[in-house]
């Protein structure tokens, strides 16, 4: 399975090694060269054998160090020389981790390329705040959505379908436009008491989270937040304790008899 001349892109998690898949630390274990992310953690770095190649290849916002050609270059370059390659990236490498481009590079010069995958900042986010991200009574569905956009554009997003009242949000990449994701749910219908919980470094021991509500979201991430990696979850999951009992009762009262296992 594990072959040189080969590349994979690996999930590294949120950053505590312990979230790392078996199969990414073998594969980080087995790896030539690692090309990772400026997210990658020291912990889960640090898991490589020692005289393995290490590449930080950077891509933090705004400061990113290699381009995509680039990055695609290096690892299509290294497979060729016959090196076990493992590309990795904050996560899971296919949620907002330029995973396509790398897939198609490497298959287009006929190296064999696969993906480990790793969990995202959205599962992580929500473990530490002690929820869940879907409720049968009140979150039908998870919406996972970049607020990232390139320099001097505007955030191009479907806001009538993510002003939802009864969906998840999961917002990776939106402190800058905090402002307007907040000012757009609310224009288009989201109630300014919707509850926000933001999530820094989540796995991390310099792990912060805090909760507020639609309204107040930019100011709270213009005050509370670190520079570190934030994740915003929007819902009613993430509400107060009355608010998630509120929807537990409608569920107590039919919906979801069918989801809980008997014993
Ligand atoms: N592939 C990654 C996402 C990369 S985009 C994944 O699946 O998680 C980078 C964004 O992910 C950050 O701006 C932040 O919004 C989020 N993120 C990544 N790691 C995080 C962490 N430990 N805590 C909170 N948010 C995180």
């Amino acid at each position: 399975m594990i072959d040189p001349g080969q590349v994979w892109l690996v999930g590294a998690g949120p950053g505590d090694p312990d979230l790392l898949t078996r199969k990414a630390e073998r594969l980080i274990q087995a790896a030539s060269v690692v090309f990772h992310d400026a997210l990658v953690g020291p912990g889960v770095l640090a898991l490589a054998r020692a005289g393995t190649r290490m590449v930080s290849v950077g891509k933090r916002s705004g400061r990113h160090s290699k381009d995509q050609p680039a990055i695609d270059a290096l690892l299509v370059e290294a497979a060729l020389a016959g090196e076990l390659v493992v590309r990795l990236k904050g996560g899971d490498p296919a949620i907002f981790g330029r995973a396509m481009e790398e897939l198609v590079a490497c298959r287009a010069a006929g190296i064999a390329v696969r993906i480990c995958p790793g969990i995202t900042a959205a599962s992580a986010a929500a473990a530490s705040l002690g929820t869940s991200l879907s409720l049968r009574s009140c979150a039908r569905r998870v919406t996972f959505v970049t607020a990232h956009a390139r320099k001097g554009d505007r955030l191009d997003l479907d806001w009538t379908s993510l002003a939802q009242p009864d969906a998840t949000l999961a917002i990776y990449m939106g402190k800058a436009a905090a402002a307007e994701v907040s000012g757009q749910l609310m224009a288009h219908g989201l109630p300014r008491d919707t509850p926000v919980a933001w999530v820094e470094n989540a796995s991390l021991p310099n792990e912060r989270q805090f909760r507020t509500r639609l309204d107040l979201l930019a100011l709270a991430a213009l005050t509370a937040l670190g520079d570190g990696p934030a994740i915003m979850l929007i819902g009613q999951v993430v509400g107060s304790v009355e608010l998630v009992e509120g929807g537990l009762e409608a569920v107590a009262a039919g919906a979801i008899a069918d989801q809980i296992p008997s014993t």
